[in-house]
């Protein structure tokens, strides 16, 4: 049998409780809310994108393992049909969600993929080492001395990355010998916990970076058309669905997208970032949740990356194979500011029919924070992405 959905904040409620609670968490509740479930969203500031839309929220330092499992054991101790622990964020503190997991609490996809994947080290190893997915040249590192032994080893350019960081933080490229010390003091700021060790990857001149969102559900694994994009500093400013592939290099995609999300398991959406070089493709990283360049799904799929997710954490039917494309599209960053007024709506919404925003409700701006995306599709990629940058360019945020 499957699911059965009882009222919201009754014993009978399916509920979700979302550890992060951004614009990504955002789109999860919205389409849990969809369903009729409960849902509960948790970050470490009030008023975060998801809490304004969820039924309650709470506020809390999720990487502190004794405040997160408070939080998560109050939730089990309140009466519901079925609990899930869904981590919308890196920064929790996994091992804690491990042992609550084996305690018997539900986590989405599993807490081992949380831990894997909040840790580049974890997921590397796992990916190069354990799995034999080809990936760039790496080594890792514990000190200004290791890593100029590690660019001496790997030559240059390379790439030098806090082993817990993400979206470009901390992240520099040494473009020769000399830059080697400088980058390991950059990468010392940048780490989400302070200073520690880094990797140091070979720079690959790929020809585009794509995510495939990867689906395991209970009917199997499916596929979402790749979506290309491009980051700037290590964030993305706009991505594209679908990245025209060679049929070798789509099908190693899946290929390696597949065995990846195999050894980590459980059910739910994975972004696979990989790079591709003519055929060739390596694997960069994953996330066992929907995927910030993946927000382009909202335009270009009838079922969302968000649905997706939450279709297959309830263990729901998601389409087999490929995910149908409704048209080609394209997401842009909003452009960002001191304070988080956002005139121009109108205009954006007049530039197409197509043309959708999205603004996130974040309380706080600040430089290069994300605080709203343009999405257009179009009958090709050229004429989707004119309108989504019109689209945005009207868009600002003072
Ligand atoms: P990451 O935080 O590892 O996803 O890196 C952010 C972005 O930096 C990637 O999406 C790439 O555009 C770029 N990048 C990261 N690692 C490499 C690499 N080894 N070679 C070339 N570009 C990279």
């Amino acid at each position: 049998m499957g699911i059965v959905i009882g009222t919201p904040g009754t014993p009978d409620a399916v509920r979700l409780v979302l550890l992060g609670s951004g614009e990504l968490g955002r789109e999860v509740v919205l389409e849990a809310k969809r369903l009729g479930c409960e849902v509960v969203a948790v970050d470490r500031y009030a008023g975060a994108p998801a809490m304004q839309v969820a039924d309650r929220a709470i506020v809390v330092d999720m990487s502190d393992p004794a405040a997160l499992r408070e939080v998560l054991e109050a939730e089990r101790a309140r009466p519901c049909a079925e609990l899930l622990v869904v981590p919308e964020i890196e920064a929790i503190a996994t091992p804690e969600l491990e042992r609550l997991e084996a305690d018997g609490l539900r986590v989405v996809p599993t807490a081992r993929a949380a831990r894997l994947t909040m840790d580049r080290e974890g997921i590397r190893r796992l990916a190069a080492e354990e799995l034999g997915v080809p990936t760039s040249p790496y080594r890792f590192c514990d000190s200004a001395e290791e890593l100029r032994a590690a660019v001496d080893a790997l030559g240059t350019p390379c790439v030098v990355k806090p082993v817990m960081s993400s979206s470009g933080k901390g992240q520099s490229v040494v473009r020769e010998p000399a830059g080697s010390d400088a980058a390991w003091a950059y990468a010392q700021e940048g780490g989400r916990v302070g200073a520690g060790r880094v990797i140091a990857e070979g720079f690959v001149d790929f020809d585009y970076e794509i995510t495939l969102l990867t689906v395991r559900h209970a009917g199997g694994t499916s596929f979402c058309a790749p979506i290309g994009h491009v980051q700037v500093d290590g964030d993305y400013r706009e991505s594209w669905q679908p990245q025209p592939m060679s049929a070798a290099a789509r099908e190693r995609a899946v290929q390696v997208a597949s065995v990846v999300t195999e050894a980590l398991g459980g059910t739910g959406i994975f972004g696979v970032e990989l790079f591709v070089r003519g055929d060739e493709v390596l694997f960069s990283e994953v996330s066992p949740r929907p995927h910030d360049t993946g927000m382009v799904t909202m335009a270009t799929q009838a079922l969302s990356e968000f649905a997706l997710h939450v279709r297959a954490i309830l263990g729901l039917a998601v389409p087999a194979g490929e995910v149908p494309l409704l048209a080609p599209g394209v997401l842009l960053a909003a452009e960002t500011g001191d304070a988080p007024r956002v005139e121009g709506l109108a205009a954006a919404l007049a530039v197409g029919d197509d043309v959708q925003v999205r603004l996130f409700g974040k309380p706080d701006a600040r430089p290069n924070r994300r605080m709203g995306v343009a999405l257009a599709s179009g009958a090709d990629l050229d004429a989707a992405r004119a309108r989504a940058r019109a689209a945005a360019a009207a868009l600002r945020v003072s």
